[in-house]
């Protein structure tokens, strides 16, 4: 069974607000089978939502509305399905009086439109909202399933999962979809694809798509079988081929970001790691610290964006600066070196470039940027250039900065 989601509300239509229901629906639909096909965001007009709902049953078997179920004059939802459906409202006691006890509890006057809320369309079921007063509905029309659900994400997840994904579980044909991510950071997305499309054209099931995110390329496998184990075997079948294609650019497969597989590195063993920070302006520690349990290998960072703070936070000696400029592979070296040796910590990074628009030469263009990660007795030092405007360079470094130290504690 296949499923199709319509987000109701003109604030989901303003620069202001995203329709995260359907996201959270499409996880909790997949995770029992069901594939969502089309999903539509329409505003709080009667005549969009008539139109849409239309085009749904059509074409659709399982159809979840979210949004516009609330008390106020702008919410339509529920008279749009009774005039599309030619079922009048009719008052159901029950909600009402739930409705009733609730403001009586909350000890406030109930304003009279919030009974709206008990109307419900002839043969529709309704569904308890433990966390709020629109109830959701349950409609069966020639051979579709229509759901209403409330729009505030909290009420309706817990309606949902609750009253709506078992039994829909049960109706889903008991196939399963298990997904992975393959992250994969040192090559480009063409190179990704050109390594990976013989191996995945062949196989339908698992699906394969891959994603250019900033700084890494995602791979996603999605495998749909009778039971997990089996669709966790047809990830494994597509996925060790893909995992020996990649190899260690793959730098992790759970979810993981790259700082959390870097922290994991480092606790492993039991190294830490300070940062003299210049174009990226503290970028990389604030990656670092996104972390929880940072404080086991993070011991802190310089941002040395002035050369006189280069020289008295990281050590930089004035006249090295001087000789090959602050942007140059001897300044990220002894910053590196520096911070290390003043914080006591088993890495050091030195980061110094041209985050630009402005700043650049011919020798010197922006996007350069020198990487060095310093551990005893030696110093490794890189040179890049980064393509993008200064946000894009900035997390490259920050990137590049993660990867070196990945590569130098992996094994
Ligand atoms: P409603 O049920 O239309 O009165 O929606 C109530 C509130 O729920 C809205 O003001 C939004 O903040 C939120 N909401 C509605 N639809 C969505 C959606 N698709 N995704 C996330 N939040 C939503
Ligand atoms: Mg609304």
């Amino acid at each position: 069974m296949d499923a199709e989601i319509i987000a109701v509300g003109s604030e989901l239509l303003t620069p202001h607000r995203l329709d995260t229901n359907s996201l959270y629906l499409t996880e909790k639909l997949n995770g029992i089978g069901i594939e969502v096909r089309c999903k539509s965001v329409v505003g709080d007009d009667r005549d969009s939502l008539a139109a849409v709902l239309r085009a749904a049953l059509s074409r659709s078997r399982l159809i979840i509305m979210t949004g516009g179920l609330g008390p106020t004059e702008d919410d339509v939802s529920r008279e749009v399905v009774a005039e599309v459906l030619a079922r009048p409202l009719r008052e159901v006691e029950d909600i009402r009086r739930k409705i009733e006890e609730r403001y009586a509890r909350l000890v406030r006057p109930m304003p009279a439109n919030n009974l709206r809320q008990a109307l419900v369309p002839e043969g529709a079921e309704w569904l308890d909202n433990p966390k709020g007063t629109a109830p959701g509905l349950w409609i069966e029309e020639k051979g579709s399933i229509l759901i209403l659900l409330p729009g505030p994400p909290r009420e309706l997840e817990a309606l949902f999962e609750s009253q709506c994904l078992p039994r829909l579980a049960r109706l889903g044909g008991g196939e399963r979809i298990r997904s992975r991510v393959y992250k994969v950071v040192g090559l480009p997305e063409s190179e990704v694809d050109q390594r990976l499309a013989p191996l995945y054209r062949p196989y339908r099931n698992p699906s394969t798509t891959i994603l250019a995110t900033p700084g890494a390329v995602e791979v996603h496998l999605r495998a749909r079988a009778a039971s997990d184990a089996e669709a966790e075997a047809l990830l494994n079948e597509l996925g060790d081929k893909i995992e020996l294609a990649l190899g260690d650019h793959i730098y992790s497969t759970g979810g993981e970001t790259l700082e959390e597989v870097v922290g994991m590195y480092l606790v492993m063993k039991r190294m830490t790691v300070a940062t003299a920070e210049s174009c990226t302006g503290g970028l990389l520690s604030e990656r670092l610290t996104r972390v929880p349990g940072s404080s086991n290998f993070f011991l802190g960072g310089a941002v040395c964006y002035s050369n006189e703070l280069k020289t008295r936070l990281a050590g930089v000696p004035r006249q090295l600066i001087e000789m090959h400029g602050a942007v140059s592979q001897p300044v990220a070296q002894a910053m590196a070196e520096g911070i290390r040796a003043r914080t006591g910590a088993s890495l050091g990074v030195g980061i110094t470039g041209i985050a630009g628009p402005g700043g650049g030469s011919p020798e010197k263009p922006v996007g350069m940027v020198f990487v060095a990660l310093a551990r005893e007795p030696s110093t490794q030092v890189r040179e890049f250039r980064f393509p993008g405007d200064r946000e894009r360079i900035r997390h490259w470094a920050s990137q590049a900065a993660l990867e070196m130290i990945r590569r130098e504690v992996r094994h």
